[in-house]
């Protein structure tokens, strides 16, 4: 009985595949929200072995002091407002370096297909015949709520969680304001620390209360974490006179009451 068990289990088995870096490829690789700890375990492999590591600026020294130190290391910039290497020119660059028979690696932060622009430098791979892999990682609304101590959803209190750009495009958001106003969700906000008054004033336009709970959290997961809570009223002006530096993740929703009891990491109150 016993070695028929095992046997199902030897075909069921995926095929092992070679863990190490293969030369000419580009490995896409989220590199989680900064503390190095929260890298996965292929991540902190594939740093280790790259020839050549394109990062951006959201990628932590404490993660690029893994890296080999005989590897080559290309910053590819994405400071907002400041982008150091276009889009294009940078595509251009990863296929070039795979080309040369590298081993590329591509470290974002967070995880490469959320906000990271990750899909588009793929399809250029692709388009190339270029060999790739994309590794996730831990994104910053995961990673920087778990050490801000909030849950994003709660069977109390959400029961839905949504991911958007805060991005503002000649001074606003285009976003589905009635769909993000809604009780019992969660919604978090990438990118939104310069439009912060804009989303509260949205949210609340579109019938989210004026003392809805809101936090802001600055360089999350990290030793100068800080955070600040609020409501839709209030945040924005707290934000302002905490002066706040990027990257900031913004969390809107009951859930954020929780932090009072669930919060474990960061120093003070807020
Ligand atoms: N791919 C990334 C997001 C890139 S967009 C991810 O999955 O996390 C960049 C935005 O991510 C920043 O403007 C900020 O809103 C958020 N962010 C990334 N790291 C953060 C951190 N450590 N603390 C707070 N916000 C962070």
């Amino acid at each position: 009985m016993m070695v028929e068990v095992e046997a199902v289990a030897v075909v069921d088995a995926p095929v092992a595949k070679n863990n190490s870096a293969q030369p000419g490829t580009v490995y896409l690789v989220g590199a989680g929200p900064g503390d190095p700890e929260l890298l996965t375990l292929r991540a902190a492999r594939l740093i280790a072995e790259a020839d050549v590591i394109v990062f951006d600026h959201l990628v932590s020294d404490a993660i690029l002091d893994l890296a080999n130190p005989a590897g080559e290391r290309i910053y590819a910039g994405k400071e907002r407002g400041a982008h150091t290497l276009p889009q294009e020119d940078l595509n251009f660059l990863l296929v070039h370096l795979a080309q040369q028979s590298k081993r590329v690696l591509r470290l974002k932060g967070g995880d490469p297909y959320i906000f990271g622009r990750g899909g588009e430098e793929v399809e250029t791979l692709h388009a190339d015949g270029i060999n790739f892999e994309v590794v996730p990682g831990i994104t910053a609304a995961a990673g920087v709520a778990s050490y801000a101590g909030i849950p994003l959803t709660h069977r109390n209190h959400a029961q839905a969680c949504v991911f958007v750009t805060g991005h503002l495009k000649d001074g606003s958001m285009n976003l589905d304001w009635p769909g993000l106003a809604r009780l019992r969700q969660t919604v978090v906000i990438y990118m939104g620390l310069s439009g912060l008054p804009h989303l509260c004033a949205k949210l609340m336009e579109h019938g989210l209360p004026a003392d809805w709970p809101a936090a802001i959290v600055q360089h999350g997961t990290q030793p100068s974490q800080r955070t600040v809570t609020g409501t839709l009223t209030t945040l924005p002006t707290l934000a302002e006179a905490a002066n706040l530096r990027a990257p900031t993740l913004i969390i809107v929703g009951e859930v954020v009451t929780l932090r009072d009891k669930l919060r474990w990491f960061e120093e003070g109150s807020d």
